[in-house]
């Protein structure tokens, strides 16, 4: 009975139907015919909707003899060539911006500045992100010289040219494509501070417990007409130093290896962009070996790179929107007087000699303290390239801790991140509060006055960001992103 009661709904339903099938059949037949006729215009309609993507490189070595940054050795040869590459990006609706992956150890903010105003005034690009790869075995970038008197005046004159020319070139190929982005696991290197216990000082070593990143991200743009993409982009966060610092052959090191590996598989004329990413506190491994070495760990990233692309999700949104944030990080204050007679009074060499050049330095932030000012603040410029809610490129100047990218990562209102540091322009290292809490025991990246040996020391900075400078930077970030509902 129960039974009964419970299948007569359904049967009066079927019954209902079964009087309805000719009516429905009628309708349905319309229907498909309806879909049918509106197929092709939503197909073209997504066309119309799709990203368009370009992409070109250029040998940019520099001649042999010049100077190799960092240690400065004179060049010999080379191992293997430095590139600048490029992926320019544009929505239906013209919103773009160019990514310049360059194998340079870096550039300041005029150098930057400056090139980025030539390529929008040349090209019509509003927004080009310059992103080193902060290789050891290179050179940096120079402001476009006045006039050229040597073989690097003229390869910085060229190489200016060079990314102009690659940009141009990119926006001018730009056809149809299919964005996708995926993830793979990498790790190219290890942290790289470690703290001597009875002191309490930072130290450089290889850290298996710190923090890295241990990811490769790409975004894959795919020919529509070819099916076959024509770009990646990817990132991982590393320095390139396994090249030996006693090389005197120019190399981009391992990301050099990587992209060669990634246009090797997917074939020679897909542009493989690589971004640093926060990798100022993360050395690659074995440091500073053979070029062999180096080598072997970019193939290894590469494939890793292939197997994210392998993977790759199809990004599904139509929007690109780019947005910049500018701040600025304080420099620690001048010290008293007492602690700054202090600094000159231990201002010496190891063999007990004053040692003149920290005393004339110390003399610089003496004038700063009598005139009642501050050493200036660093200048932090975030961008966010953004694709929808699905996709997210946050890129930083300066030579950025790793904690950064993690919590970009983490809190970014995206389902994919990609981060890159060492973009259009930098000053150095920026470290993270419990970095520069440990003050001159910080060690080379975060110690202050009167660790001679931390990288803002010399400086106009006296040391590195203030304590605090870690909030700004993630509040510039966020201010990015749109707000979470
Ligand atoms: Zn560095």
């Amino acid at each position: 009975m129960i039974l009964r009661r419970r299948l007569t709904p359904r049967r009066l339903s079927v019954a209902l139907s079964a009087q309805a099938t000719l009516a429905q059949l009628v309708l349905t037949a319309l229907l498909a015919a309806v879909l049918l006729l509106a197929m092709p215009t939503t197909a073209a309609a997504d066309h119309q909707l799709a990203f368009k993507a370009g992409a070109a490189q250029r040998d940019i070595t520099p001649p042999v003899g010049y100077q190799i940054t960092h240690y400065e050795r004179i060049s010999i040869g080379v191992h293997d060539p430095l590139f600048a590459r490029v992926l320019y990006l544009e929505d239906h609706q013209g919103n773009h911006v160019a990514i310049v992956g360059l194998d340079l150890i870096g550039a300041g903010f005029e150098a930057c500045d400056q090139l980025r105003a030539e390529i929008k005034e040349k090209s019509g690009v509003e927004n080009t992100l310059l992103a080193f790869s902060h290789n050891h075995s290179s050179v940096s970038l120079m402001p476009r010289p006045e006039k050229i008197v040597d073989t690097v005046t003229g390869w910085n004159h060229v190489t200016h040219d060079a990314i102009v020319e690659i940009v141009r070139e990119a926006k001018a190929k730009a056809e149809p494509v299919t964005l996708r982005m995926g993830r793979a696991e990498a790790q190219v290197g290890f942290n790289r501070r470690l703290v001597h216990k009875p002191s309490g000082n930072v130290y450089m070593g290889v850290n298996k417990e710190g923090p890295v990143v241990p990811w490769v991200n790409v975004l894959v743009a795919d020919s529509r007409k070819t099916g076959r993409p024509i770009a990646v982009l990817f990132e991982h966060a590393a320095h390139p130093v396994i090249v030996p610092h006693t090389s005197q052959l120019t190399s981009a090191d391992y990301p050099g290896a990587a992209a060669a590996r990634i246009s090797e598989v997917l074939g020679d004329d897909v542009v493989a962009v690589f971004g640093q990413g926060g990798g100022g506190n993360i050395n690659g491994y074995p440091l500073r070996s053979t070029h062999e070495l180096a080598d072997a760990a970019g193939r290894k990233l590469g494939d890793a790179a292939l197997a994210a692309v392998e993977a790759a999700e199809t990004i599904e949104s139509h929007e690109l929107t780019v947005k910049f944030a500018q701040s600025w990080l304080p420099s620690n204050p001048p010290p008293t007087r007492e602690v700054w007679q202090q600094w000159v009074d231990t201002a010496r060499t190891r063999d007990g000699q004053v040692d003149q050049r920290k005393v004339d330095h110390l003399n610089k932030l003496r004038a700063l303290m009598e005139a009642g000012e501050n050493p200036p603040p660093r200048r932090f410029d975030a961008y966010a390239v953004m694709i929808g809610r699905e996709w997210c490129l946050v890129t930083m100047p300066h030579e950025m801790f790793c904690q950064y990218e993690l919590w970009i990562d983490e809190k970014a209102p995206f389902r994919r991140t990609m981060t890159f540091a060492y973009t259009n322009g930098g000053q150095g290292y920026v470290a993270v509060d419990e970095a520069w809490k440990l003050k001159e025991k910080g060690g080379y990246e975060a110690g202050s006055l009167p660790n001679w040996g931390g990288n803002g020391s010399f400086s106009e900075f006296f040391g590195p960001p203030a304590v605090g400078s870690e909030k700004i930077i993630k509040d510039t970030i966020a201010s990015l992103w749109p707000r979470e509902e």
